[in-house]
């Protein structure tokens, strides 16, 4: 039997997991990203990472065909090469050196976007789709192209930053250093932020009683809960997102022309209470009914990125 290792290495934890030749896990382990993110730290915790699953689960590093390997950032994926990870303060790191030449184990690197389209276009909501757009609303937005079965990668390999997309001018600025992107438009902080707005008309907002009158408690749970008692902030919070939600999208979907959106991430928990209104708004601005999309949450969760980074690397080998 052979195997495929895959890791998506984010900014607070490092996921791993081994799949055997049919594409079935074999184990999965996580550990935290070392607190330093300095590369030597960090490729030195991801060797342990998959040292440790391979020795719990008695599978031969000879017998791994290849490792996949995600980072949330700006990658050439053709030389393996993170030009900028902001959340790991890493510019120009060879990813691929460090485990090539411990396993010597041929390595793909790629955008943590572009993983977790890969993992749900295979496993998850994507099945049976060839396009896809997969945006990941979290801390940031994170977003991979799928295109006749395709990673979208463009001519210097940096394609698919449809976080950065200016959706709103002078908006909020954004963590690039412009203002009104789709990131600062539509991240877990922004729906925080409509919250907090909100709140200003509505001091009377169960969500100052969950968060116990701190308006920096608030979180994105707590607007869940408030939206389904019907409170007003809470509620015009979400309508807010949700309108500059369908922005970007009809944007993508005007360029792209997709099958499906597959939206992940923290944000993705509000599920319909955000998409219910959304996919209404962006079926009221598309040009014709031909560009309907199915609009539809992940169903891989944060395990999207490692199944995508095992069959990223099963499709290179
Ligand atoms: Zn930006």
């Amino acid at each position: 039997m052979k195997y495929y290792v895959g890791i998506d290495l984010g900014g607070t934890n490092i996921k791993g997991m081994i799949m055997n030749e049919t594409l079935q896990p074999v184990i999965s382990k996580s550990a935290p990203t070392p607190q330093n993110k300095n590369p030597e730290s960090v490729f030195s915790e991801i060797i342990n990472l998959i040292e440790s699953m391979a020795a719990e689960s008695k599978t031969n590093m000879g017998d791994v065909l290849g490792i996949g390997l995600g980072v949330p950032g700006l990658i050439d994926s053709r030389m393996n090469l993170v030009l900028n990870a902001a959340n790991l303060f890493w510019t120009d790191v060879d990813a691929g050196k460090w485990l090539e030449e411990y396993f010597n184990i041929p390595v793909y690197t790629e955008n943590d976007g572009n993983i977790n389209a890969l993992g749900e276009m295979h496993f998850g909501a994507g099945r049976g789709c060839g396009n896809i757009l997969l945006l990941t609303l979290g801390t940031g937005l994170g977003s991979g192209i799928i295109i006749d079965g395709n990673i979208l990668h463009g001519a210097s390999h940096v394609a698919a930053e449809a976080g950065h997309m200016i959706i709103e001018t002078n908006g909020e600025k954004c963590s690039c250093g412009k203002r009104g992107c789709f990131e600062s438009c539509c991240s877990a902080a922004a729906l925080i932020r409509y919250a907090r707005e909100r709140i200003k008309d509505h001091p009377d907002s169960l969500l100052l009683a969950y968060a116990s009158g701190n308006q920096d408690a608030i979180t994105g749970e707590m607007i869940s809960k408030a939206w389904d008692e019907e409170d007003a902030a809470a509620k015009q919070a979400v309508e807010i997102f949700a309108k500059k939600l369908s922005i970007g999208m009809v944007n993508l979907i005007n360029l792209f022309n997709p099958e499906i959106i597959i939206i992940s991430g923290g944000v993705s928990q509000l599920g319909e209470r955000i998409l219910g209104r959304a996919r209404e708004q962006v079926e009221n601005t598309l040009m014709h009914p031909i560009q309907h999309c199915r609009i539809v949450t992940g169903e891989l969760g944060i395990d999207a990125g490692v199944m995508g980074a095992c069959y990223l690397a099963r499709s290179n080998t």
